[in-house]
């Protein structure tokens, strides 16, 4: 019999002919390609989470507590900023956070706005919840991908959404973004959402402010962060935001009932009262980030500044050759569809050497 495909299927015709994401699942020593915190569990949080998991067991023939009450507060403690528990809101990985932001704001007939190269999920997430995407332009120039507030005031003014995707520092180029710009978004629309994907604002250089400083008086901007990357709780699914309390408000209309697990409460609650030793991957991964930076200049490349647990780099002549190269000996990258550049993540002072070692290879024997 033939195989049944996606055609043979009454597929939403608005679904026909996407790709899902796909970054590669590939067993190789150094996997470099997702941003993934690269250090294990420390095990004494290990031990932790897993008492924690323990005694919910007992209990798992109940729902969980809908409003995972006591994740909420604990991120509102970590977070700081005079920010109250009613403002925080959690789902599975703040992808899925980023997804009731869109069913709730976005939908048939609405728009939403951000600015590529960004995050690849924003519109794949805007497509699955019918909402329009307009591809906004970042940088003047190549190798330039700075957003200036004036420019992007206008992008704003021009396309009208209903909803605005800003990410800082920007994945996958690196850089956080000033607060002015993200005041300028806000300022150039009297509607729309306005919301920044802050995944990985743990790794930012010294002195670079967080969207939270904005939240007082702008009930329409949203936060976005994650457990999955300086947390290093990829596996567990926890993401989250911290907006106005009428935000959450509105994403209980579109979550499903009881979306947070007992068991993924049990795990976010364990870590975040073994915050400090979790975080302290956080320097060692600044300080790999930085090195590769450096390091990448001397091989004669073009790293893009970053505030993140990646980096960016350009002035490759080939980068499906360079991606390939680097496979073949052990190190799996980040093609992010960018001609000339590649996306690695700042992994142990190990892997940071392994995947040096190796891109100094390709370029020789390219
Ligand atoms: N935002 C950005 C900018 C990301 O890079 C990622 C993951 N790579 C996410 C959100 C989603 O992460 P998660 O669902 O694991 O919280």
């Amino acid at each position: 019999m033939p195989a049944v495909t996606l055609d043979d299927l009454p597929l939403r015709d608005d679904l026909r002919g996407s790709s899902p994401y796909g970054a590669p699942q590939i067993d190789v020593p150094v996997r470099l390609n997702t941003n993934e915190n690269s250090y294990d569990v420390p095990e004494p949080v290990a031990i932790a989470v897993v008492e924690a998991v323990a005694g919910e067991v007992r209990t798992l023939n109940r729902y969980p507590d809908r409003e995972f009450t006591g994740v909420r507060k604990a991120l509102a403690d970590y977070l700081g900023h005079g920010l109250a528990p009613e403002q925080v809101w959690v789902a599975n990985g703040s992808n899925e956070v980023l997804q009731q932001l869109l069913q709730a704001f976005g939908g048939p007939g609405r728009t939403a706005l951000g600015f590529t190269p960004a995050y690849s999920m924003h519109p794949i997430i805007s497509a699955t919840t019918s909402t329009a995407w307009v591809d906004g332009k970042r940088g003047s120039q190549d190798g330039d991908f700075d957003l200036d507030a004036d420019d992007v005031a206008a992008q704003v003014r021009s396309a009208d959404p209903d909803v605005v995707f800003l990410c800082s520092p920007n994945n996958p180029t690196g850089t956080a973004l000033p607060l002015t710009v993200i005041a300028a978004a806000y300022d150039a629309s009297d509607h729309a959402m306005v919301v920044v994907d802050e995944a990985y604002a743990e790794f930012a250089r010294a002195g670079t402010p967080s969207a939270l400083t904005l939240l007082p008086g702008r009930p329409r901007l949203v936060v976005t962060r994650t457990m999955s990357k300086a947390f290093a709780l990829a596996g567990a699914r926890v993401g989250y935001l911290a907006a106005d309390p009428a935000v959450c408000d509105a994403l209980r209309l579109v979550r499903l009932p009881y979306h947070l697990s007992s068991v993924t409460q049990a795990v976010a609650l364990a870590a975040l009262a073994h915050a400090e030793p979790l975080l302290r991957t956080v320097e060692a991964t600044r300080e790999q980030r930085d090195r590769i930076v450096d390091e990448l200049v001397d091989l004669g490349l073009q790293p893009v500044p970053s505030d993140a647990n990646f980096v960016l780099f350009g002035g490759l002549a080939d980068e499906k050759a360079t991606w390939q190269g680097l496979l073949e000996r052990g190190v799996l990258v980040r093609d992010v569809g960018l001609p000339g550049y590649l996306r690695v993540t700042a992994g142990t002072p190990a892997e940071t050497t392994d995947f040096l070692a190796a891109l100094a290879k390709t370029q020789e024997s390219s």
